[in-house]
């Protein structure tokens, strides 16, 4: 069993990446859509906020607008597409979001505690958590039956409210929850760089006692939930974590030959 997390970066070549998916077969995939969520907003006037945590954290503020925006882009636009692809290619891919069948269920955060022009301020409003548990048998349920499962944030709070919740935490906990030997998480970088300006700079690899020290040392932004994510699937139980890039061919195969950054 595979576990494959796409992003949703800039630059990532989506059909190269199915053609290379398509040919393992027994896999769960999650993705993401930041670049397409960032640009829709924008067209609509409602340019996306991101928001730096006291701990350092970088999240997009998820407003009740911004959480419309996020169902369409995420559980419309780019889940279907994804399907779609999948489904030309001969899997019988069955999309759904962590909402679905309480897929995903987590914590709703309660207020951001933020930092901003150097300030520190309480953000209300903003529909974003972590996830705690995963519902394993609805993924056996599609897996005995000959389905492929395509998920997407968002999760579902203890409430039953859409929460929005890290693409890349959420692939580590389904990894973990199936018992995945490796989890793959593609972007649109070569894995963790010591220098972002330099692809050339790449970290090949981290041991598992050396994710906290790397996260702290380079990574930035998303990159820090990427090893994060990492962190935790380890930490459950999964052998392997590689940071690969999907912006050219054959992105999965590559990964799983140990291009980027491997994490074991
Ligand atoms: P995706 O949506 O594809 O999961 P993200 O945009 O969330 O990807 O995360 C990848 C981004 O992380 C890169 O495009 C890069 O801008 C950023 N990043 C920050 N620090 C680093 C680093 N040290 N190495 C690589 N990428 C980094």
């Amino acid at each position: 069993m595979l576990v494959v997390k796409v992003g949703g970066s800039k630059g990532i070549d989506y059909d190269a990446f199915v053609d290379d998916l398509a040919s393992y077969k027994d896999f769960v995939l999650i993705h993401g859509g930041s670049h397409e969520l960032n640009e829709l907003s924008t067209r609509l006037g409602r340019p996306p906020r991101f928001v730096t945590s006291i701990s350092g954290q970088t999240s997009r503020y998820t407003d009740l607008e911004t959480l419309e925006l996020f169902n369409m882009i995420y559980a419309g636009k780019m889940n279907k597409m994804l399907v779609e692809k999948f489904q030309q290619k001969g899997i019988n891919a069955v999309g759904l979001s962590g909402l679905d069948g309480r897929l995903a269920e987590g914590r709703q955060k309660e207020a951001l505690k933020i930092v901003e022009d150097g300030k520190k301020k309480i953000l209300r409003g903003d529909h974003s958590g972590t996830i705690e548990r995963i519902n394993v048998q609805l993924l056996h349920l599609l897996l005995e039956n000959g389905y492929t499962p395509v998920l997407t944030p968002p999760a579902i709070s203890f409430e039953g409210t859409a929460i929005n919740i890290d693409g890349d935490r959420f692939a580590a906990q389904v990894a973990v929850a199936l018992g995945a030997e490796t989890l793959i998480i593609l972007s649109n970088v070569p894995g963790l760089l010591r220098d972002i300006e330099d692809p050339a700079s790449l970290v090949q690899k981290i041991s598992r006692d050396e994710v906290e020290l790397s996260m702290n040392q380079f990574a930035k932004g998303r990159m820090k939930k990427k090893l994060m994510g990492a962190g935790e699937a380890l930490a459950g139980g999964v052998r392997r974590v590689v940071l690969g890039s999907a912006t050219g061919p054959s992105p999965v195969t590559r990964a799983l030959q140990g291009e980027g950054t491997v994490i074991e």
